[in-house]
């Protein structure tokens, strides 16, 4: 089955397709395309919802044309399409619904909503050594922080997730307080690299107790703290921001490795999958490694350019789900709010 897969639910529109009769996961995505909006938004420091809704307007229909004409295929050789129904923004998710729709009625074949952060959490599935079920899966991304027990496709139990700020919101918040452009993980662990990590060592939250949940906001206002009386004493200088990237970073990391030991404590199981922009960060990948290695278990990543949002992990979530038969029932899906939890088994994969 070759599948479309369509990804407009935040700031990047992605597009990739997906063959599921090829028998390897990694050759079976036959193609992918990304167009992000970042620049755009950095003008701004942050995403503009109804730019980002008019941007995927504009992208969206040459990004097919491109992937399809790239991969050798017409759209009359399609026989699905899959869609990013939520969470996200509801214009922009909107705009990747009602093309999916749109596209699927003119050519006769099925459609499918599915959830982005299924398609986050099985981004690792593309790559050459697929993380086998069960696992712990570290979902660290712009708007979630969650660890998910992962029994198989559709079986996810929360395990602990953040209170209040995602990992990568706390980030991209600390680089606008370091004057660094928007998204700011990407920024701050290149700042970091300068720094000191003995010079600050900041907390890490809800550490000291038991629990999988997380807590990023005290971290952000720990950073305002510690800028501004640097300021004050006149030390701001390019050395004492680097410091204070590293020291957010050092303790970002700590945190994420510490309730993701516990998670494997807890569960027994030795395969740990990390995915969403922060799972980019190469200090989180170092601290986990050790981590791992200690432990017997193993780390599993999407490779690079799918940690953050793409089309290929939408293809491959959708193309799993059509493929056990399921479909949108008539109308489209835009869902801002949708807990991961509430997926279920597709009937057929029983
Ligand atoms: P969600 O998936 O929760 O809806 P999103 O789609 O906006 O949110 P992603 O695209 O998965 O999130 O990831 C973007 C986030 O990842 C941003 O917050 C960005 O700062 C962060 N990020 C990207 N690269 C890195 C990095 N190397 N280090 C730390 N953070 C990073
Ligand atoms: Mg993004
Ligand atoms: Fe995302």
């Amino acid at each position: 089955m070759r599948v479309l897969g369509i990804e407009t639910s935040c700031d990047e529109t992605g597009v990739a397709l997906y063959d599921t009769s090829v028998n390897d996961n990694q050759g079976g995505l036959l193609g992918d395309a990304l167009y992000s909006q970042v620049a755009m938004h950095a003008e701004y420091g942050g995403v503009v919802p109804e730019l980002a809704s008019r941007d995927h307007t504009r992208k969206l229909l040459p990004l097919i044309t491109q992937v399809l004409d790239e991969a050798g295929l017409s759209r009359q050789e399609l026989d699905g399409i899959a869609y990013t129904a939520g969470p996200g923004l509801v214009g922009a998710l909107m705009v990747g619904a009602s093309t999916a729709h749109g596209m699927a009625r003119a050519l006769g074949i099925p459609v499918l909503g599915v959830h982005h952060m299924e398609g986050h959490l099985l981004a690792p599935m593309l790559e050459d050594e697929p993380p086998a079920f069960p696992f712990v899966a570290l979902l660290v991304s712009g708007g979630h922080t969650q660890l998910v027990e992962v029994q198989g496709l559709g079986r996810y139990q929360l395990l602990g997730e953040s209170v209040d700020d995602a990992a990568g919101e706390a980030f991209d918040k600390a680089a606008k307080m370091l004057g660094l452009a928007y998204p700011g993980g990407p920024q701050v662990a290149r700042l970091a690299e300068q720094g000191d990590p003995k010079r600050f060592r900041f907390p890490r939250p809800m550490t000291d107790r038991p629990g999988l949940d997380f807590s990023f906001s005290g971290l952000k206002t720990h950073t305002l703290t510690a800028i501004r009386r640097l300021e004050a004493d006149g030390e701001l200088d390019q050395q004492a921001r680097a410091d204070i990237a590293r020291a957010f970073e050092e303790a970002v990391a700590d945190t994420l490795v510490i309730k993701c030991r516990r998670a494997l404590d807890q569960t027994g199981l030795k395969r740990l999958v990390v995915a969403g922009g922060v799972s980019a960060n190469q200090r989180l990948r170092e601290r986990l490694a050790q981590e791992t290695a200690k432990r017997n278990a193993r780390a599993f990543y999407p490779r690079g350019r799918f940690c953050t949002d793409n089309g290929a992990m939408i293809a491959y979530v959708g193309a799993q789900r059509l493929l056990a038969g399921e479909r949108d029932a008539g109308t489209m899906l835009a869902i801002p709010r949708w807990p991961l939890e509430t997926l279920t088994v597709p009937s057929k994969a029983l």
